[in-house]
């Protein structure tokens, strides 16, 4: 069994890039990647303690992109990292996000919340500031019971705190996972907003066009039937096909490494496939 989509604290995990290898070691994984959000800076690390314990990681990432309105997240797979157009590119956009924070801030302290943007950096500790962190103050304060409903009151799109931000397109992003030598993945397809069964073959299909290689068909909350669409729909365009666990750590206890809500398999033939692919 593999894992090919996990996050560390390099974003909004809560586990090192090294905790991470030797807790996927003792899970007995055979392969993982690291796919933070937008940037690339826990997968040194976790390739060098793979090497040191015998896992083999694959270093990826994990880039939004926006889409009609709503967020795509494309995943990357084999990001070589010392090709600097991503990691340049991928630390304007946390800059972007470091300036729309401190709004963020404002906002919520208009609306006679006590929160200073020092608390919620405590919080994301050395990784990127998101919203989540966010989330886990207001929870602390007693301002909201869980992070569901810090996210309805406050943080999502349309509530009271939102403050958009800057983000790639489609394809902005595939265009620099290419570029860094990377494979691009549709990730959880079904998860994103409003999109039925009959409209995912369109968005497949378009984004193909735009350089995707391959869709995350395995995901803890797909269920077999969406599974088996996506499948489908690999097979009739050719594409590759991936899945993880999306595992933040205690972030989102629920989920854990390998095994999503307990019933993830996914198969290692999935990166020899990669693996081809990459070569071809
Ligand atoms: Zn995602
Ligand atoms: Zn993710």
């Amino acid at each position: 069994m593999i894992d090919l989509h996990i996050h560390t604290s390099a974003s909004d995990g809560t586990y090192s890039p090294k905790d991470i290898v030797s807790l996927a070691f003792k899970k007995n994984l055979r392969a993982i990647a690291i796919t933070d959000h937008d940037t690339i800076e826990g997968t040194a690390e976790a390739v060098r303690e793979g090497k040191k314990v015998g896992l083999e990681v694959i270093p990826g990432v994990e880039i939004s992109v926006e889409w009609n309105n709503s967020s795509i997240h494309i995943l990357g797979y084999y990001i070589d990292g010392t090709k600097k157009v991503l990691s340049s590119e991928l630390n304007n956009l946390i800059r972007y996000r470091e300036e729309r924070n401190p709004r963020i801030i404002e906002k919520l302290n208009s609306l006679g919340i006590d929160i200073s943007y020092d608390e919620v950096k405590t919080a994301a500790g050395e990784g990127t500031v998101g919203r989540p962190h966010f989330a886990q103050i207001l929870i602390e304060k007693g301002y909201v019971k869980n992070g569901n409903e810090a996210f309805r009151k406050y943080l999502q799109r349309g509530a009271s705190a939102y403050v958009d931000k800057k983000r790639l397109s489609p394809e902005e992003g595939i265009h620099l996972i290419e570029e860094a030598g990377g494979i691009a993945v549709l990730a959880h397809p079904f998860m994103i907003d409003s999109i039925g069964e009959n409209k995912m073959e369109e968005l497949i299909l378009k984004l193909k066009q735009m350089g995707i290689k391959g869709i995350e068909a395995l995901y803890p909350t797909h269920t077999v039937q969406q599974t088996l669409q996506l499948k489908t729909i690999a097979e009739k365009y050719n594409l590759l096909l991936t899945g993880g666990s999306d595992f933040h750590g205690k972030q989102k206890p629920k989920i854990h490494l390998g095994t999503g809500f307990g019933k993830l398999r996914v198969p290692y033939e999935l990166v020899i496939r990669m693996k081809k692919a990459l070569k071809g």
